[in-house]
């Protein structure tokens, strides 16, 4: 339920908005295409009332059999005309819905404009460490600790896989089963998730499985696609539904793996275990009524710095720029790591605050208490709304290894494992030669 009526009344200040967030969206092509399906729409109605009225009107009369045989013709005819037009009609919405797939969603009024290097640092938690020794990077950590094999991974799935060995993989288990513990303590319903869906909720959700220069991985010969993040299954989970306002806000944390072609990262950091394929992810969501959606996004990024801090981690977190915020996000703040062996800050997480992008794609709508007892018939839907939703990382496993490897590595190449992480870990204090 894309509003393409607002968006057609709206027309300005949206174009302004495309703009400023340097969308590759063609406005002119989706107004075009909406004009072409009400015409042809327009047009259906028309002749299936047309049809309706003129054979309904001659089989009043007394007919001859073979009279009669001739209507019942003449409506399978008109009948075939508007099976062709419902083909148009197919094509023509799913040609709308691909272009209408670019428009991005309008953006929070106090977000600065233009490229990464706009965006605004919100805060910033701690300094970075001071070593009185050489610091090694995490591929040299993990080396020299037995952690992961890149080559045997590379060999049997290709670039950019890992596989984790020794206490990485108490490290990977450990991070998400505190994760999880932490976020649950907040009110959030603990989740996992299928990870291969449908493209068409993909495409709900403000991705794009299509394309030559897609982030998503498809499944040759289906219409399924491998999940990027846990937002789509979870944001999906209430699909075409309304829900009781007393349910709102409702609130996930979900742990799924995630799968990325990152498709155009060549250049990017791509060092071990920075950007790959395949990786978990403890991810949170939340489902609201849509004057609560800002505070809920306050409240997110509380949880992600919480989080972090108690890691002992030094980060930033930043108001990311206009140009920066993909297409379903109205805000998103990023949070940035620092990260000594690779000598900068790098992005751990990302707060989203998709107002109704997703709601409306989705349909889910809620039903406003206020709005009195559920009418029936037509007025029904007009007593709903789109609930607002909201997306968060909480941890996202490997680059929290390459934070956790780095910052907390000592002279003698042993790294100390983070307090609070101990209980999740069989209570391991250090990370040794073997
Ligand atoms: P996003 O869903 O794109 O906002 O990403 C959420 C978090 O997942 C990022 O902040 C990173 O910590 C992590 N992440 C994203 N892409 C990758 C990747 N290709 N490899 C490893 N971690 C990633």
């Amino acid at each position: 339920a894309i509003d393409f009526k607002w968006i057609r009344e709206n027309k300005e200040a949206v174009s302004a908005n495309v703009k400023n967030r340097n969308s590759n969206a063609n406005l002119d092509l989706v107004l075009e295409l909406y004009d072409k399906l009400l015409n042809v729409q327009k047009q259906e109605v028309e002749r299936l009332r047309a049809e309706r009225n003129a054979i309904a009107n001659k089989m009043k009369a007394k007919l001859e059999p073979s009279e009669r045989q001739k209507l019942i013709e003449e409506g399978k005819y008109l009948k075939d005309g508007l099976v062709t037009l419902e083909e148009d009609l197919l094509k023509l919405t799913d040609e709308l819905q691909q272009e209408a797939q670019c428009v991005p969603n309008m953006t929070h009024p106090d977000v600065p404009a233009g490229g990464e290097d706009c965006s605004i640092v919100r805060k910033t938690v701690g300094k970075p460490r001071e070593f009185s020794f050489p610091v090694k990077d995490h591929v040299q950590l993990g080396k020299d600790l037995d952690l992961f094999d890149f080559d045997a991974a590379a060999e049997v799935s290709g670039s950019k896989f890992y596989y984790l060995k020794n206490e990485a993989v108490l490290l990977e288990m450990g991070l998400v089963n505190w994760a999880v513990s932490e976020v649950m303590k907040k009110g959030f319903i603990p989740l996992t998730t299928p990870e291969i869906v449908r493209s068409s909720v993909v495409e709900k959700c403000g991705f794009q499985p299509r394309g030559t220069n897609t982030q998503v991985y498809s499944i040759e010969g289906s219409n399924q696609c491998l999940i990027g993040t846990a937002e789509i299954p979870v944001g999906a989970i209430h699909m075409d539904s309304i829900l009781p306002e007393s349910s709102l806000p409702l609130k996930y944390v979900a742990f799924s793996h995630c799968f990325r072609t990152e498709a155009g990262a060549a250049g990017a950091a791509t060092r071990g275990l920075y950007r790959v394929h395949q990786f978990s992810k403890v991810e949170m969501f939340v489902l609201c009524r849509p004057e609560e959606s800002n505070s809920f996004h306050e409240e997110l990024i509380q949880i992600e710095e919480d989080l972090y801090s108690s890691l002992g981690l030094h980060f930033k977190t930043l108001d990311m720029a206009t140009e920066d915020l993909g297409a379903p996000a109205y805000r998103k703040y990023d949070v940035e790591a620092w990260m000594p062996g690779l000598g900068r800050y790098g992005e751990i997480s990302s707060a989203s605050n998709c107002t109704d992008y997703q709601s409306r794609r989705l349909g889910i709508r809620y039903r406003p208490e206020s709005s009195g007892p559920p009418k029936k018939g037509k007025g029904n839907s007009g007593a709903t709304q789109f609930v607002h939703t909201l997306n968060a990382t909480a941890c996202a496993v490997p680059r929290m290894i390459v934070c956790l490897l780095e910052n907390y590595q000592q002279e003698d190449g042993s790294v100390i494992v983070p307090e609070v992480l101990r209980p999740f870990m069989g209570g391991i204090e250090l990370i040794n030669y073997k």
